[in-house]
């Protein structure tokens, strides 16, 4: 079992003001930041990170929401990091997240739902490559 998984603070939430709270929840149940940065995805880089998705349909809703605004992306490191993250984060449908997790308190709706987690090890490295070199996590 790996012990780390990647997360993205999505634009709905940033562009609310909430990093700060989202990041300090985050260190509050034990995660250590690796890598962290803020950036902004273009719809062609939001494409390819959400590639598994494209014959989903809401996969160009999605797109161009990931690409709408700035995002914070960053890779976390906890024993369990990526199951003990999605418990964290709480379900895709803010509507459906248990009280007290980050979609419950942030999110507006299933689209925008304020963070990504990665679902499994193998993705989470994906993901953390996808957007930090190796000189880029410590
Ligand atoms: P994420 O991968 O962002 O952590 P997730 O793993 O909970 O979310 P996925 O099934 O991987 O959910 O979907 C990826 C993202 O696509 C969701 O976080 C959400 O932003 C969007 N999405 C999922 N289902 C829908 C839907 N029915 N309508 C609109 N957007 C959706
Ligand atoms: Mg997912």
């Amino acid at each position: 079992m790996s012990n780390i998984t990647f997360t993205m603070i999505k634009p709905d939430a940033v562009k609310a003001g909430h990093i700060g709270a989202i990041l300090a929840q985050i260190n509050e149940a034990g995660f250590r930041i690796k890598a962290m940065k803020m950036t902004k995805l273009s719809m062609e880089t939001a494409g390819r990170f959400y590639e598994v998705h494209k014959e989903r349909p809401f996969y160009g809703e999605l797109c161009e929401f990931m690409s709408s605004g700035h995002i914070v992306a960053a890779i976390l490191e906890k024993n369990n990091a990526v199951a003990d993250f999605r418990t964290l984060i709480g379900a895709t449908n803010p509507a459906q997240a248990e009280e007290g997790t980050i979609r419950k308190r942030f999110a507006t709706s299933v689209g925008e739902n304020a963070v990504h987690g990665s679902d499994s090890d193998e993705n989470a490295l994906i993901e953390g490559s996808f957007f930090f070199a190796g000189t880029e996590q410590f």
